[in-house]
C-alpha cells in the first residue's frame, strides 16, 4: 500500500515517518510527486482542514492520502491562533515570528492563566474517496522564554510542567510518545493493522 504524506512541513513528516516505521506502508511525500500543489487551508476546524489536504492528494494521486492539521489553542487568548497557528504572525511567518508574537501577547499574563493544548487531526483518505479521522491532544503552560532546539513551530515555548521540560527539549522518541501527533496517529496505526487483516 503507497500512502502519500499531503503536508510539506518538514516537523510533521519527519514525525509522521518516526511513528509509522515497521508497518507494511511505503510512504511518499509531495516531494516524489512534482507538480502536486495543496489546496488553500479555508475550512473553520483543524477537521475540515485536514479533510480538505488529504481529499485533494487521494483524489490527484489515485493513492491513499494521509494530512494532517494541527495547532496551538492557548486559553487566555480564547483557543488562538487554533486553525491559524502556522501563520499566527502573518501569512508566511517564521516559527521564530509566530513565538515571538505568542510571548508578546501573553507578556505579563500569570503562570497560571498561561494553558495551552495541542491539537491536531489526523485524515486518511482512500483511492475511493473514503475518508476516517483521528485526533490527538496535549496539555502544557506557555513558557516566558523559549528553550530548547528539537521539535518545531511553538515547542520551545510548550512547557510540560509533568517533565518539567519544554517539548523541544524532549528527544524526538519521548516528543512522538506524549505528543497530540503521536496520539493521532498510534490511533491510525491501530486502525490500519484492523483494516490490513480484512480479506
Ligand atoms: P497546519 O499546517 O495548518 O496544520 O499548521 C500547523 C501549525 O501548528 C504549525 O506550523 C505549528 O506552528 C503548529 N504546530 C502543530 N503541531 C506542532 C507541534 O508538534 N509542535 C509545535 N508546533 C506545532
Amino acid at each position: 500500500m503507497k500512502l502519500v504524506l499531503a503536508t510539506r512541513n518538514p516537523g510533521k513528516i519527519r514525525e509522521i515517518k518516526a511513528l509509522l516505521k515497521g508497518l507494511p506502508v511505503e510512504i511518499l511525500t509531495l516531494e516524489d510527486l512534482p507538480g502536486l500543489s495543496l489546496p488553500p487551508e479555508d475550512g473553520k476546524t483543524f477537521r475540515e482542514n485536514a479533510l480538505k489536504k488529504a481529499r485533494a492528494v487521494a483524489r490527484a494521486t489515485g493513492l491513499w492520502a494521509l494530512s494532517d492539521d494541527s495547532g496551538l489553542e492557548v486559553d487566555h487568548l480564547r483557543g488562538r491562533p487554533g486553525i491559524y497557528s502556522a501563520r499566527y504572525a502573518g501569512e508566511g511567518s517564521t516559527d521564530e515570528e509566530n513565538n515571538r508574537k505568542l510571548l508578546e501577547e501573553l507578556e505579563g499574563v500569570p503562570w497560571d492563566e498561561r494553558k495551552a493544548r495541542y491539537r491536531c487531526v489526523i485524515a486518511l483518505v482512500d483511492p475511493k474517496g473514503r475518508s476516517f479521522t483521528f485526533e490527538g491532544e496535549c496539555e502544557g503552560v506557555i513558557a516566558e522564554s523559549p528553550k530548547g532546539r528539537g521539535g518545531f513551530g511553538y515547542d520551545p515555548l510548550f512547557f510540560l510542567p509533568e517533565k518539567g521540560k519544554t517539548m523541544a527539549e524532549l528527544e524526538p522518541e519521548e516528543k512522538n510518545r506524549i505528543s497530540h501527533r503521536g496520539k493521532a496517529l498510534r490511533q491510525f496505526v491501530l486502525w490500519l493493522k484492523e483494516y490490513l487483516k480484512r480479506p
